[in-house]
């Protein structure tokens, strides 16, 4: 069957030697994956889910016991006391910024404990951009712990920065950076040097694309809120749109009063026809992440027998779905990107183009051939055109196809050489 996507057979035998060279990671994988797999079963169990819970309501959304249901089963698959779960929030920006704005006041101070932080929130924050109504516009500073030259956080100086400040800002994966990503065990090593010197503080996760990667989540270790898009990894490629955001309960009770109004928060909120497929999307979510991890385990071990530098190495220890790789060059950024496409089962005949996108600070290249607009847990890759030329790619709904749509990108590479 392979035949009919014509690849050369140089790179048919290199994509047998990365898929074998992976067996141990993808073993690793799955055996994670089986155990968020028992754990989502086991709070859909615990929270009693019932047939009528998938269906939606209208109007107000009063007394939408599905939406309500729907929070507890995701704080308890994550650990967390309570959370809100709407596909009212339009993307993972959204969901950040209500979260911040919902736990900040005039005259509070956040500080990134992660360095800058995903250029979307830094126009929340009011740190670029002319937007008004910023944080910083409402009379919230801003500080940063920057991370130190390989990239990691300053473990030792999280005591002093933390200091007077109402939140501690932690971005779990590296965004369009070459950072580490955060491991959860790191993030709660973070959390208790954060407490340890402020008692008070307000720990609020980035959660993008961690979601099920390891067997816990943030908010088990000791974060007060963590945060993330349901058209990621908790969506499991069948939410439509969304987002999420787990916690302490009075925080989550905060938040949902900023995302619709002081006093109303979670009581209302129409789901309309969204709650089946939020359901269903979290009770995939661990296979699907499965299916997404191994399609970036094998993309890191192929490029780098193409001779590319990738990162994290294939054979890393993972918390995020994010993979680079370092191409060198706006052709093979674009051949990459538009490989990537072309493997895609929707829109594969579009050829994407570099454009400027708001809240992003050069142009960016995105491939995405996706069922849901921008769904990132689909296989998809990002690339701002700037130095070093580097390609941001993530998802994949089922191995064999993320597979094969990696290796569409790689003829497109090869074709380059
Ligand atoms: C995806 C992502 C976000 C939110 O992005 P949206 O496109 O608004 O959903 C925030 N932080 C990180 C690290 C992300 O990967």
């Amino acid at each position: 069957m392979i035949d009919c996507f014509h690849f050369d057979p140089e790179l048919l035998s290199l994509a047998t030697q990365a898929e074998q060279d992976c067996a141990t990671m993808f073993a690793r994988v799955e055996e994670i994956g089986a155990d968020c797999e028992a754990a989502v079963l086991h709070a859909f169990q615990q929270c009693g889910v019932r047939s009528m819970h998938l269906q939606g309501s209208d109007g107000y959304g009063y007394g939408d016991e599905g939406r309500d249901l729907l929070d507890a089963v995701f704080a308890k698959a994550f650990g967390a006391e309570d959370a809100l779960v709407r596909h009212h929030f339009v993307s993972g920006t959204h969901a950040l910024s209500v979260a911040l704005f919902g736990v900040l006041r005039a005259g509070d101070t956040m500080v990134s404990l992660t360095g800058k932080p995903y250029d979307t929130m830094q126009e929340v924050i009011g740190i670029r951009g002319q937007g008004g109504g910023s944080l910083r516009e409402f009379g919230v500073c801003y500080r940063e712990l920057d991370l130190d030259v390989s990239g990691k956080v300053q473990m030792e100086a999280i005591a002093d920065a933390v200091k007077g400040c109402r939140v501690a800002y932690l971005q779990r994966s590296c965004g369009y950076t070459m950072r580490p990503s955060l491991s959860v065990a790191t993030i709660g090593e973070m959390v208790a040097a954060a407490k340890q010197s402020n008692p008070d503080i307000v720990v609020i996760v980035d959660n993008c694309y961690g979601e099920f990667v390891e067997r816990q989540e943030p908010t088990a270790v000791g974060a007060d809120l963590m945060v993330g898009s349901l058209i990621k990894n908790p969506g499991g490629g069948i939410a439509q749109t969304g987002g999420y955001l787990a916690g302490r309960q009075d925080l989550v009770t905060q938040c949902a009063y900023r995302l619709t109004a002081v006093g109303i928060g979670k009581e209302v909120g129409a789901s309309l026809g969204q709650n089946r497929g939020m359901y269903l999307g979290l009770f995939f979510a661990p296979s699907v992440v499965v299916g997404a991890m191994k399609t970036s385990i094998f993309a890191l071990r192929l490029l780098k027998l193409m001779g590319y530098p990738v990162f994290p190495a294939y054979d890393a220890p993972r918390t995020d779905l994010i993979g680079a790789v370092k191409l060198g060059s706006p052709d093979r950024l674009k051949r990459f990107c538009r490989g990537i496409q072309a493997g895609s089962p929707i829109d594969s005949v579009v050829t994407p183009e570099p454009w400027e996108m708001p809240g992003y600070d050069s142009q960016v290249i995105m491939a995405a051939g996706t069922f849901t607009m921008g769904a990132s847990i689909e296989l998809s890759a990002d690339a701002p055109l700037r130095e070093p030329y580097t390609a941001w790619f993530q998802g994949g709904l089922t191995y064999q196809t993320g597979k094969l749509g990696i290796l569409t990108a790689a003829q497109a590479l090869r074709a380059a050489e």
